[in-house]
């Protein structure tokens, strides 16, 4: 079965401003940060792109993934649902949203970035 999305673990050893697209500047405190995206094509892509920092920053994830160091990564199938599935997990677990629409441009997800202060799992959606 093919993989569908994917959840991108990400540490930020400081707090720091970081500047999001037209989203502009906004503080990112030290901790760890869970990422939902969606790759149904070129998944293999997609996380070489998040692991060696994109060349060109398009998504929201760009902005980040160039400071975060990427920590753990979690590959799902379709019968896991989809990336917003594993968004509102990530809301259920306690995530905070940090900014508002982080990566949600295309759904109604408050956000598909979700920070906590300390280390967790990845969520499993099974
Ligand atoms: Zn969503």
């Amino acid at each position: 079965m093919a993989y569908n999305f994917y959840c991108l673990q990400m540490k930020l050893e400081q707090g720091q401003e970081i500047e999001v697209g037209k989203k502009g500047r906004v503080f990112f405190p030290p901790g760890y940060y869970f990422y939902a995206g969606q790759a149904r094509r070129g998944i293999r892509k997609r996380l070489a792109r998040h692991l060696a920092g994109p060349p060109k920053k398009h998504w929201h994830i760009d902005y980040l993934s160039c400071q975060a160091l990427p920590v753990g990564m979690h590959l799902y199938t379709e019968d896991e649902g989809s990336e917003c599935d594993l968004a509102r997990a990530l809301d259920e677990a306690g995530g905070q949203i940090i900014l508002p629409g982080f990566g949600s441009s295309d759904c109604n997800c408050p956000s598909h970035l979700y920070f906590f202060p300390r280390a967790r799992s990845i969520p499993s959606l099974k």
